[in-house]
């Protein structure tokens, strides 16, 4: 069977692994994300996976409390190592072989961050998650997916969310918004839509890399993707 995606790179937001809580992570959660990240090891993917950490800190909230910006996003990348070991037990209770790799060097937990043997990894058939972001303060998780993405060479960027894909006006506030299978970059810039924060955006852009947008609460849409199947919204070209 063809696949679309070969190597992939998929964003998760911290945020999301609360589920229904205020805070923290749900274990529903890291299993719903497990299961789906399992169909992708069995279809052959290569996986690599950025985690955020919004759930557990913001470097933004923190300077609001008194915390010092760099401090706070310093902070930040720790939390999405935490956010990455919890992905990792859950992955390897699936029985999946994964890395840790953290853009911080942590030894103990972690791998350090080493382009070729990232790719190794891949080549393997191990899941990698990326954490730590891009290991420097004032950026997001998002610019570490683009860049990681770019730098492994990944065919695409999966971007999981809430919403079923990139509507042309907030679909929970407007019931006449239409969301897009397909969209330039252009024009998500010129309708001024949010897909990810302009930084990793833009990095997408100039290595004409795709973002697929899509909604990560229905188990079968990230193995569908991957076959091919008119999943969410490509942003591409
Ligand atoms: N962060 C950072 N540099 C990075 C990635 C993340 O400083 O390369 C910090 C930043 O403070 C951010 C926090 O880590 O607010 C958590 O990441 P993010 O907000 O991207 O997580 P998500 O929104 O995906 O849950």
């Amino acid at each position: 069977m063809g696949l679309k995606y070969k190597r992939v790179l998929l964003k998760l937001s911290g945020e999301s692994l609360m589920g229904d809580q205020q805070f923290g992570i749900s274990p529903k959660m890291l299993n719903h994300y497990a299961r789906q990240i399992k169909q992708l090891v069995d279809l052959g993917v290569e996986t690599a996976i950025v985690i955020g950490g919004g759930n557990i800190f913001r470097g933004l909230q923190a300077s609001e409390s008194g915390i010092e910006r760099v401090q706070g996003d310093y902070m930040g990348m720790l939390a999405t190592c935490i956010n990455g070991m919890a992905l990792q037990s859950a992955m390897e209770a699936q029985g999946i072989f994964t890395r840790l790799i953290s853009a911080i060097e942590m030894q103990e937990i972690a791998e350090p961050y080493i382009r070729r043997r990232a790719i190794r990894h891949l080549e393997k058939g191990r899941v990698v998650i990326f954490s730590a972001g891009t290991g420097s303060p004032y950026f997001t998780t998002d610019s570490a997916a683009a860049l990681r993405a770019n730098e492994i060479n990944a065919d695409v960027i999966l971007k999981g969310t809430r919403v079923d894909g990139i509507y042309s006006s907030d679909p929970e506030k407007n019931p006449d918004a239409t969301m897009f299978n397909t969209i330039s970059f252009a024009k998500v810039i010129s309708m001024g839509l949010k897909v990810m924060d302009m930084t990793a955006f833009t990095i997408c852009q100039e290595n004409d890399l795709p973002i697929v947008v899509f909604n990560i609460g229905d188990e079968t849409n990230l193995a569908g993707i991957v076959r091919g199947e008119e999943i969410g919204t490509l942003v591409e070209g």
